[in-house]
């Protein structure tokens, strides 16, 4: 097996802006799996909040070169144990890789990744589409541009409730709104009614990650539930996000690919919790494998590829938020 880096400069349709971040380029590095004819393909973006670039998780993922190419493996699950101790300092790198890895064997065993799963993709949820923060004018326009049935709509401004009202009169698509932990627990517990009277069905993480005290009160209070995301990193933050959230927004980059999501949305459906999946901004190749998560979740957000101007790969495709497969077994993602 063998082990090859793409690092991509992905430009963005829209300057995305959200509470903590703002940026026009998205870089990003495709993991690539070589097994003879076969090829499987993985994905994490660099992420300022969290302290990833494309070069540390190149330089992580080159400490795992002879473990990756070296090993003898039957199944992705098997290949992320035996490089997760020289990956844990990365989790990005390791999503990449594990992506990588599920897609090969997956193509291996001549099946797409949700059938060689066991899964059934009759009743997957739809996609939302995000509108980052911007002016109310462009936000509206940014809206139009694209109809959905489901819209996230990042907030964390002085407007917040301004910016949905506004939104709500251009639309009858469901909202979701995501604070990105820029919200006090007062201002969540106030906002949460006039947000469910314009249709809003959660907010995302509302206050910052680490407010216990004031998770409790707004989990206690508010009038719409609520999904933790900046709270829910690592596997071991599902159990924490219980009596806190009602459900956990997981991101693979966070959590170290699709092995360990596989294992999180397991433990917060047995603890009675909503399930879902977002992106961060990746390509047709990580978009691609988040879609084989689709049956086990309840909300999702893999608008990603649709907000770049460049996506080096094909695969997953979408109609009016319902996600198309493509026809490749594996995830279905190709590099152009
Ligand atoms: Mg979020």
């Amino acid at each position: 097996m063998q082990l090859l880096f793409h690092p991509f400069d992905l430009h963005l349709k829209h300057t995305f802006t959200i509470a903590h971040d703002s940026r026009d380029i998205q870089k990003t590095l495709v993991v690539e799996l070589r097994d003879g004819d076969f090829r499987g393909f993985g994905e994490a973006t660099a992420n300022p909040y969290y302290g990833i670039t494309v070069d540390n998780m190149m330089d992580a993922l080159a400490g795992a070169r002879v473990l990756v190419e070296k090993g003898r493996f039957s199944s992705a699950e098997e290949l992320w144990d035996h490089v997760h101790p020289v990956l844990q300092s990365n989790s990005f790198a390791q999503c990449a890789l594990d992506e990588a890895a599920h897609d090969l064997f997956a193509k291996q065993n001549g099946q797409k990744l949700y059938k060689s799963w066991g899964l059934s993709i009759d009743r997957n949820p739809l996609t939302n589409f995000t509108i980052g923060i911007d002016t109310v004018e462009k936000m509206v326009s940014k809206m139009k541009e694209l109809p959905w049935p489901i819209y996230k709509i990042k907030l964390g401004t002085d407007d917040d409730l301004k910016i949905v009202r506004e939104l709500r009169k251009n639309t009858d698509a469901i909202f979701r709104v995501d604070a990105n932990c820029a919200w006090t627990a007062e201002q969540a517990i106030a906002f949460a009614p006039e947000l469910k009277q314009l249709g809003v069905e959660f907010i995302e993480q509302p206050l910052a990650a680490d407010d216990t005290a004031g998770m409790k009160k707004v989990f206690a209070e508010s009038a719409l539930p609520v999904i933790a995301d900046e709270s829910c990193i690592l596997e071991s933050d599902v159990k924490k996000c219980h009596g806190l959230f009602h459900g956990v927004n997981i991101k693979l980059t966070k959590c170290g690919g699709l092995t360990p999501a596989k294992r999180m949305i397991a433990e917060a459906r047995s603890l009675g919790m909503k399930t879902m999946v977002g992106c961060m901004t990746e390509t047709s190749v990580g978009i691609s494998a988040i879609a084989h998560l689709l049956p086990l979740l309840d909300y999702v957000d893999m608008d990603g590829s649709l907000l770049i101007r460049n996506d080096p790969a094909s695969g997953v495709t979408f109609d009016f938020g319902k996600v198309i497969y493509s026809a490749e077994n594996g995830t279905g993602a190709v590099l152009k």
